[in-house]
């Protein structure tokens, strides 16, 4: 069963309609990829998902999001404890300027997941160990703060603190836009990882990248979702 329906999706920033009848799944364990160019309504659509999107006024949206059979705009549903169910990485490593341990901590806290400090010390490792940067940062958890680290590493453990709140969906608006090649590869082979726990919507320039690492690739254009299916079909008459 799909974890999230989107149907017949559409969102307007006053007089601009930056979606147009969108309709798509997202299954557990799949990376489903969002192509295009820009300003085509990836974004908008990433943020629809958890409840990030703008709601200043103008913003008018119809159409469902569905998470588990359930409205994701019911009256019922909590929009922090819904939100809890994502982790958003952006494309700017943007972690916090307080310790590693704490940029990971962070969540966990936040949300109550652990109950006392030794339980908060092993969840803060698992995530590390989870984001391929535990053996990188475990000797200087207190000592090194998330901006001492190289961007590769930063994005990482902007990963790890996405893990802290135990999502089922990870967002990434293009993960791995702003940092080199071998930190790039060190991330794919991370999201190919963390697939098996979690579902990936992620939002990429490179259709390289979306090759190497989607199992579904959906291409927008001007709004709409123009294509939606298997990475191998959608790149053999493209
Ligand atoms: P993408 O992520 O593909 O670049 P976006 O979802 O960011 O596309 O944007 C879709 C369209 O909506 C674009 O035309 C963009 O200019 C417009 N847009 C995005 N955010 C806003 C906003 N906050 N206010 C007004 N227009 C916006
Ligand atoms: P930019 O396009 O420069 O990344 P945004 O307005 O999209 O600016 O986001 C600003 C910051 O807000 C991001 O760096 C991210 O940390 C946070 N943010 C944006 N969208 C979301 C979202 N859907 N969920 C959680 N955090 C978000």
């Amino acid at each position: 069963d799909p974890l999230i329906e989107v149907q017949n999706l559409n969102f307007w920033y006053d007089q601009k309609h930056a979606l147009i009848d969108v309709d798509f799944d997202l299954y557990p364990s799949e990376i489903l990829a969002f192509i295009g160019p820009s300003g085509c309504g990836k974004s908008t659509a990433l943020k629809v998902l958890n409840r990030m999107h703008d709601t200043t006024r103008g913003v008018r949206m119809t159409g469902q999001v569905l998470m588990d059979g359930h409205d994701i705009h019911a009256p019922d549903i909590d929009p922090p404890l819904h939100r809890r169910r994502f982790g958003w990485v952006a494309q700017k490593p943007n972690p916090f300027a307080s310790s590693i341990f704490e940029n990971v901590a962070y969540g966990a806290r936040l949300h109550g997941l652990t109950r006392n400090r030794p339980e908060l010390d092993a969840h803060v490792q698992s995530c590390l160990r989870r984001a391929h940067l535990w053996d990188e940062v475990k000797d200087h958890l207190h000592s090194k703060t998330g901006t001492d680290l190289s961007g590769g590493q930063q994005q990482r453990l902007c990963i790890a603190r996405a893990l802290a709140t135990e999502p089922d969906v990870l967002l990434m608006d293009e993960p791995t836009g702003s940092i080199d090649p071998i930190a790039t590869a060190k991330i794919e082979a991370l999201m190919s990882s963390l697939k098996q726990d979690h579902a990936i919507v992620v939002i990429t320039h490179s259709m390289m990248e979306a090759r190497r690492i989607a199992d579904r690739v959906a291409y927008f254009h001007l709004g709409r979702l123009l294509e939606i299916g298997p990475t191998e079909t959608m790149f053999t008459h493209a």
